[in-house]
Parts: structure tokens; sequence; C-alpha cells
């Protein structure tokens, strides 16, 4: 049984789907006129993790995640670089797919985009103007918030508390401060389509509304995104929803992501050198670069994805435009990711030696827990930390036998190896970690530290060859000294099954 806190609830639920074996999640995309940053990378990874979990549970998924591609910052970003819409969030959409794929995150079940569905906003639109919960007014189409009576609800904010803190923009044309629209009039050179109350675009809100009941209809079982969405996006999402659908419609769950807390704060927007420092150390692209997805996965998984998490920026100098930085969230989450690929690659060099043992032989005890330990973690709110420690546990059991360091008989140690192989492989798949070849992925890894600690890879390979012909004469004295030259530059030597391998230390 899979339980999961409930925003709507505020309390953890038995999760129950409306169709057995099937599970319809949404979540938001992104706005695609810029690069995204490490928060908005959260809500990805935690609800790839969501889907995932559901199909190692048996569950069919279907996750639709939207694109929107029409937008009041698509437009303004689009002026600035003299480039159309169409332009701006064509590049911005791979970019963003670029990176959702660097952080292992698979891709939705389908990606709508906004502009394919016009057609299904405006129908919803003229549904909600038929039912009374929506005005036009000038051509522009609003919600009328006062008929819809449970507005408040999921962000469990009362409507009086709304209505003070609510305000008319310039240029809107709405009956009440809390109302907001679902259509907006074409202004000169913006992107407009027909529609019944002259041509225009529509409103942020309503695009989830329409493009989650296309594809997982009126009422299905998840919908997830970040805390800072609830309101008013989510609030409003649910009240077009349900004005259109009637009570009990829409979502049945809902499931919120915490912040990623810049250095221990949200962002001022007033601090110039916090909005510097953001911009050198926050973008996705960056840390990407710095550490690689895989380490950004592993950092955003080591906090359960309810609770915030702290991003920490270490400045290597007073200038916030210049100074080097260092993440060490990311530097130890890159450590762990190269710790598990050494520990698969051992595990699989190992295996390759020798024969399959045979059926009869049992494995160690050890082996046998951690991957259930794993999945019941998940299943109790998708508790990451807990799955990632039950991960730990086998990783460092397999260096234990391979240490020599279980007593054990050899064919026990043999099968015992053979499962966490396969049990590793399916944690994998749950969590998206180590799903990489290790070779291919410890290279990737090597050069990118090479890189920050300029060591020149063909210097330390020319060293190490230096040291094979060294002990091929049998000249070990000679063959010890490269080795501490290389220790002291930041190189360690590994010996392997297929021949000596090497890793800068930190
Ligand atoms: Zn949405």
């Amino acid at each position: 049984m899979i339980r999961l806190f409930d925003s709507l609830e505020r309390k953890k639920i038995d999760f129950q789907p409306l169709e057995p074996g099937k599970v319809r999640i949404y979540t938001c995309g992104p706005t695609v006129y810029n690069f995204i940053h490490l928060g908005n990378a959260r809500p990805l990874v935690a609800f790839d993790v969501v889907a995932r979990h559901f199909r190692a549970r048996g569950f069919d998924v279907i996750y639709v995640r939207n694109i929107t591609d029409v937008d009041d910052k698509i437009i303004k970003r689009a002026a600035e670089l003299s480039e159309t819409t169409a332009q701006v969030t064509g590049r911005f959409t791979e970019e963003f797919h670029r990176d959702v794929a660097a952080l292992s995150c698979l891709p939705p079940t389908i990606e709508p985009r906004v502009t394919d569905h016009i057609d299904d906003i405006v129908a919803l639109t003229e549904r909600l103007v038929a039912r009374n919960m929506a005005y036009a007014s000038e051509g522009d189409v609003y919600f009328s918030v006062g008929n819809f009576k449970p507005y408040g609800q999921l962000s469990h904010q009362p409507l009086d508390e709304l209505k003070a803190g609510a305000r008319v923009d310039v240029g809107e044309k709405k009956r009440d401060p809390l109302d907001f629209a679902l259509w907006k009039a074409a202004k000169p050179g913006e992107p407009s389509w027909p529609s019944p109350w002259g041509p225009g675009r529509p409103g942020w809100h309503i695009e989830c509304s329409a493009m989650a009941e296309k594809f997982l209809g009126q009422t299905f079982d998840l919908h997830g995104g970040g805390v800072d969405l609830t309101f008013p996006h989510h609030e409003n999402e649910r009240a077009q929803s349900q004005g259109a659908g009637g009570e009990g419609t829409f979502a049945r769950h809902w499931m919120h992501n915490g912040f990623v807390n810049f250095n221990g704060g949200k962002i001022s927007k007033s601090d110039v050198s916090m909005r510097v420092l953001f911009e050198r150390a926050f973008k996705l692209r960056i840390v990407i670069a710095r550490h690689g997805g895989e380490a950004v996965r592993t950092f955003l998984l080591t906090t359960q994805y309810r609770h915030p998490i702290n991003f920490e920026v270490e400045l290597q100098g007073d200038d916030p435009a210049t100074a080097p930085l260092r993440f060490p969230g990311l530097e130890e989450a890159e450590r762990r990711a190269e710790y598990g690929y050494l520990t698969v690659q051992r595990l699989r060099d190992a295996l390759a030696q020798g024969k399959p043992s045979t059926e009869e032989s049992p494995v160690a005890p050890e082996a046998e827990g951690w991957l259930a330990r794993l999945q019941e973690s998940l299943d109790d709110d998708f508790n990451t930390p807990g799955a990632l420690a039950a991960h730990g546990e086998a990783l460092a059991l397999v260096n234990r036998i391979l240490d020599g360091k279980l007593a054990a008989p050899k064919d026990v140690k043999r099968r015992t190896l053979e499962r966490l192989e396969r049990d590793l492989r399916v944690a994998a798949s749950e969590l998206g970690l180590l799903e990489a070849e290790p070779a291919a992925w410890l290279a990737e890894h090597r050069q990118r530290r090479c890189d920050a600690k300029k060591i020149d890879p063909s210097w330390v390979d020319s060293r190490i060859a230096d040291r094979v012909a060294a002990r091929a004469a049998k000249d070990f004295a000679r063959a010890d000294i490269v080795r501490d030259e290389l220790k002291a530059g930041g190189i360690e030597i590994m010996d392997t099954p297929r021949g000596p391998s090497w890793r800068v230390t930190d």
C-alpha cells in the first residue's frame, strides 16, 4: 500500500486509485522562456520518483506534464531577443529536455503544449461561461470566484483573507479583485487565436485544467507541483475544473514538493549580490556542468520531497560576481554517486570472473532485506532518504564481501553477489540512480574532476604506463615512486581485473 501526504486533506492517506491498477498523474511543466534552475528541478525529480515507484508497484502510470508555450514572460523575452515567441519556446523546450534528461528523469507519458490545445481551452472557458462561473468583459474572460464556494480550500486560506490580499492590475476589467483571467484579449503584436470573445490568448491557469481533462479525464488521481504553485495557480485550476465539472471532479489528491532554499533563505530580489550569486550558482545547466546530473538528482533525493532543502553556496572570496564558488551539498552527492558506480563496476568485474553459481546455494542474510526496506520507504510518502539509506547498505555489503570481510563459504558469497547485482538494478530503476554504464559514467566524472583541478589526463596515463613498465621490470622501488608522485598530485591508482585505473581524489 502506498501512503502519501495529501496537501488538500493535510494528512497521509492510503492511496486508492480511481481505476484499479492505473494511476493518472498531472504535474505543471515549465514555461519555456529561459533555462531552468535548481528549484525547478526539484518537482521534476520528485515526481519522476513517484511515477517510477508506482510502476515498480505494478501500476500502469499515465503521467502528463505540460509545456507552457504562451505567456507574458515568453512575449517579453521574445521582444528582448528580437525573436518570435515560437523561436523562443522552441529553443527553450529543447534546452529543458536536455536538462531533464541529464537529471535521469523519464519522459512523461504525454507532454502537451498549450498552443496545440487552444480549442480545448476555449471550449472549457465556454462551459464556464455557460455555467455562470465566468463572464466576458471587453474581450477578456474572467473566472467569477464569488460563484465558486470552495475557493481557498486547497491553499487553506479563508476567503476574506484572500479578498484582503487581492488587487486589480492595470488594464484588467474584472468585477471583483479575486477574479482571474481565463482568456486575455489580444494586444497589438502579441500571438493570438480566434475565440467567441474575439482574438486573444489563454490565461495560465486554464491551460492546466484543459489539458489535464483532455488526457486524464474529468477526474484523476494525483496532481503534483511545487508548494509555490499552491496559490493561486493550483487553487485556480481546481476552481475552474470543479466549476465546469462539479464537486468531486478534478484531482482526487494533491502533492506539493518543498522549496530549494538558496543559502538558507528565499532569494530577495532587492539584494543585488544575492541576485548575482543566484545567476551564477542556481542555474541548473551550471551545476550540472560542474557536478553532473546524477549528483544533482542524488542531492535532491537526500531530503524527502515535502521538506525544504538547503542549497549552500560557498564563496571563495569577497566579490559575488567573480569569486570562485563551491557547492558542498553537490560535492557530497557527487562523491556518493562515484562511490556507487565504483562499487557497481567492482561488483560486475568480480562476477565476470568465474562461473555463475548454482541455484542451490543460499545468499547471505545481509543481502535479503534491504530492497524491501528501500521499497517500503518509498511506499511511505516517497521517503527517499530512507530509500537511499537502504541502497547505501547494499553498496557497503558489496564492498565488504569483495574486501573479504564477510565470513561465508565461497559459493554463498558468489550467489550473494549475483543477487546484489540483480537487486541493485531494480533499485537503480526505482530511484533513477546508478543506471548508467559504470565505465562511461566514471570516465565522464573523471574528466569533470580533471577539468576542475587542472589535471592533464594524458600526463597521468603516461605516468601509469611508466609504473606498469617498472613493475614488469620488477623495479618495484620505481613503481612506488611513481605511485607516490601521483598520489601527491591528487591521483589514486586502482588495480582492477582490467588493469590499472585511476581516479581524482578530493
Ligand atoms: Zn498547472
